[in-house]
């Protein structure tokens, strides 16, 4: 009996040292990449003596000894909740640890919060969460709430269909057919507001993966949103979902937060901007969204 803790006692330490013996952040991703494409998500230097006077939120975040974030958990190589280890993982987790890294913030001291689309501006302005990076549009609509520090990434909206379906090409073919996307998102606003199915088509959920969920029973024939998160979910089932004809929106990722902050909104515009400059937003995107071949071009930070 006490061998054999022993021997499970080894086996898991063996396991924690392969798990954490690289340098940095462990990959995250386990998708088994191997090659060129097993770059790894790096590490990023924890700012020492950081001060934001003026900043309400940082002031707060101090208080606390830590700072919560808001962010999604269900977009593969964007924002994804590991139902196993409870770990997120992807391209807006880097993000937000690189900026909590800047305000002087490691990983260890980051509560992670699941925010839905629809839920976003209010934990935003009632401070549930203090700043948010969640595939979040940057708008003029939304700026009337909150503010953003970005753009850090620019998608476009997209459209994800069964493999087997040819009928659904691009955005003028969806007349019909049942569409399904995310509540007080900017993509099913855009579908309402173009027409480009009838009102009585337009299916919505909370989460991206419940209409993943539809379109694979074919209670809908097309889930839209930006095509940085249906890329993830067609990764994740090549034989059965593909994503299909060309961007019809620009989507500029930016980071939520307070609308009064304009000291943290400045201070994360110049973490982000360092981190453009000096590589490290490429070897984040390389780490995650790059992983499926796909390349990016570099956002241009838009102060105001
Ligand atoms: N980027 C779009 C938005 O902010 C769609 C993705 C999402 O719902 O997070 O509404």
């Amino acid at each position: 009996m006490r061998i054999r803790t022993l021997a499970a006692g080894l086996l898991v330490g063996a396991l924690a040292l392969t798990a954490c013996g690289k340098e940095g952040t462990p990959s995250s991703g386990g998708t088994g990449d191997s090659g060129a494409n097993s770059a790894a998500t790096p590490s990023y230097t924890v700012a020492q003596n950081v001060d934001l006077p003026g900043s309400a939120t940082f002031a707060k975040i101090k208080g606390k000894g830590g700072l919560t974030i808001g962010v999604k958990d269900d977009q593969p190589g964007l924002g994804q909740k590991d139902p196993t280890t409870g770990k997120y993982a992807g391209f807006d987790i880097e993000i937000a640890k690189l900026v909590a890294a800047g305000l002087g913030y490691d990983e260890s001291k980051i509560t992670y919060q699941t925010v839905d689309s629809g839920a976003r501006e209010a934990a935003i302005a009632n401070g549930t969460v203090d700043y948010y990076v969640g595939t979040y549009t940057i708008t003029d609509k939304r700026k009337q709430q909150v503010s953003f520090a970005g753009p850090y990434f620019q998608a476009g909206q997209g459209l994800l269909v069964r493999k087997d379906d040819n009928s659904i090409t691009g955005k003028d073919t969806l007349k019909g057919k049942k569409v399904c996307s995310v509540t007080g998102s900017t993509p099913i606003q855009r579908v309402r507001d173009q027409g480009l199915t009838e009102p009585g088509n337009i299916v919505e959920f909370q989460k991206y993966s419940q209409c993943v969920e539809k379109l694979n029973t074919k209670e809908v024939d097309a889930v839209t949103t930006d095509d940085a998160i249906l890329k993830g979910f067609a990764a994740q089932d090549p034989d059965t979902l593909k994503v299909v004809g060309e961007p019809f929106s620009t989507e500029p990722y930016g980071i939520g937060l307070n609308k009064d902050d304009s000291v943290l909104r400045n201070k994360i515009d110049d973490l982000l901007q360092a981190a453009l400059d000096d590589g490290t937003w490429q070897k984040i995107y390389d780490a995650t969204l790059g992983k499926s071949g796909s390349t990016a071009t570099k956002p241009t930070i838009q102060r105001y």
